[in-house]
């Protein structure tokens, strides 16, 4: 498969932009060579600039549930682009998608649009702090919540769990204010909070995790989970890659969460930027303009987003299937992608949800990043190139999670399995 249109670009691009790209992992870091530049998709199928055809299980990492160019979430940002971009005042849409997340999620009474993930989970945290006027917060290593500083933050070396920043530029003080605990460590986390549960204001966390690669939680951590509330402390379910995805009411629906808040993003822009925060009236009542933590944002609940959201969630709503079917092609997939490692006698231990999985090439179990970290990235590395070269385009990181769309069917799972196959 040659790619030289994409490679002569992604030599002038990395002139322009730090490392070329507009976000670290699409370069190909981890798994070495050039990424194609895509110019078009549709169903599970991208093109790239030079032609070739892929596979796709990136999916714009998490947001296409529907496939790519959805005729339904197509057809209703074209007709809202129409009347004009952006009013920056109140818009229809963010009441049709804000009655729609409800209806998703029946817990929140009241939910804040926002641009991305980030954006979301940032504002959940200061709104958690300014609820309870407590500092410090809990997240678990290997937890992905998005790039603010409070949140670049991994476990010091010291015996306590003090943050320290893993990216430059976040200053130690406040990085300190984050303390960082292993997955699916149900009794660390009930030792911190016997011991300092009243000084944190929230524990943020994946419900299931998509980005250390896919863990799922034990129902012991899950208890733990819950036990925080004793202590007046605020779960943030982060809901950003999990929400309408393994579920419409996403895991907190699966798993029978009961979180303060929760945020979500992803397939909630149906492949635009919009994601949200939302909870009990009581609590987001403190948001501004009704309460004391200020919040704001020039885009935030644009109509085409709210248009690709809407589009995207009222289909999710009146096609139940959805998510049989992802489930049953996640399941096909799984199990031929374990029988064809097997029977060449590679170590690997498959995690999925739904349609979201990792292959961690470890014999496992993998729980934590810690275990997650034991794949080898070399065989990673092959694996990936191996796929791409035949057409099948996994995500460029064994931290990952791959996706499926509903446009993942019975042929694309065995085209999948067929280029693994000859790839081993
Ligand atoms: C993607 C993601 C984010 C960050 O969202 P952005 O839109 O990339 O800022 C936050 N939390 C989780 C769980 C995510 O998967």
């Amino acid at each position: 498969m040659e790619r030289p249109l994409s490679e002569a670009l992604f030599a002038e691009a990395q002139r322009h932009i730090p490392g070329g790209v507009s976000s670290p992992v699409r370069a190909f870091k981890a798994v070495g060579g050039t990424p194609p530049y895509l110019v078009r998709g549709e169903g599970a199928y991208v093109y790239d600039l030079d032609g070739n055809r892929y596979l796709d299980y990136v999916m714009s990492w998490g947001p296409l549930i529907l496939g790519h160019a959805h005729p339904k979430v197509l057809a209703r940002v074209e007709e809202t682009l129409r009347q004009g971009l952006t009013f920056g005042a109140p818009h229809p849409l963010e009441v049709e998608l804000a009655r729609r997340v409800k209806r998703a999620y029946p817990m929140l009474d009241l939910v804040r649009f926002v641009n991305s993930g980030t954006e979301a989970t940032m504002s959940a945290l200061r709104l958690a702090r300014g609820y309870t006027g407590r500092e410090y917060i809990v997240k678990f290593r290997g937890n992905y919540h998005g790039h603010a500083d409070g949140l670049l933050v991994e476990a010091g070396s010291g015996a306590l769990t003090f943050g320290t920043p893993s990216s430059a530029g976040v200053p130690e003080a406040y990085a300190r204010l984050t303390l960082v605990l292993e997955y699916n460590d149900a009794e660390g986390l009930r030792d911190l909070l016997r011991a300092r549960g009243e000084e944190i204001a929230a524990i943020i966390f994946e419900p299931v995790v998509g980005n250390a690669g896919v863990l799922i939680p034990t129902e012991e951590f899950l208890r733990a989970l819950r036990e925080a509330k004793a202590y007046g402390v605020l779960l943030i379910a982060d809901e950003v890659m999990t929400g309408f995805r393994l579920a419409f009411g996403g895991a907190t629906e699966r798993l029978g969460l009961e979180p303060d808040l929760i945020t979500l993003g992803k397939i909630l822009g149906g492949g635009l930027p919009a994601a949200a925060y939302g909870g009990q009236r009581e609590i987001m009542e403190r948001v501004a303009p009704l309460g004391p933590v200020y919040q704001a944002g020039t885009l935030s609940g644009n109509p085409l987003a709210m248009a690709a959201g809407c589009a995207t969630l009222a289909f999710l709503e009146e096609n139940p299937w959805v998510y049989s079917h992802l489930e049953e092609m996640g399941g096909r997939l799984e199990a031929g992608i374990r029988e064809v490692l097997s029977r060449k006698g590679i170590p690997h231990t498959l995690n999925r949800m739904g349609s979201m999985l990792t292959v961690f090439f470890t014999e496992g179990p993998v729980r934590n990043l810690e275990e997650a970290k034991r794949s080898d990235q070399g065989v990673f590395r092959r694996f990936f190139h191996g796929l791409l070269e035949r057409g099948v385009y996994w995500p460029p990181s064994n931290f990952e999670a791959a996706f499926l769309s509903i446009a993942h069917g019975p042929e694309e799972v065995d085209r999948t399995l067929e280029a693994l196959d000859r790839a081993v």
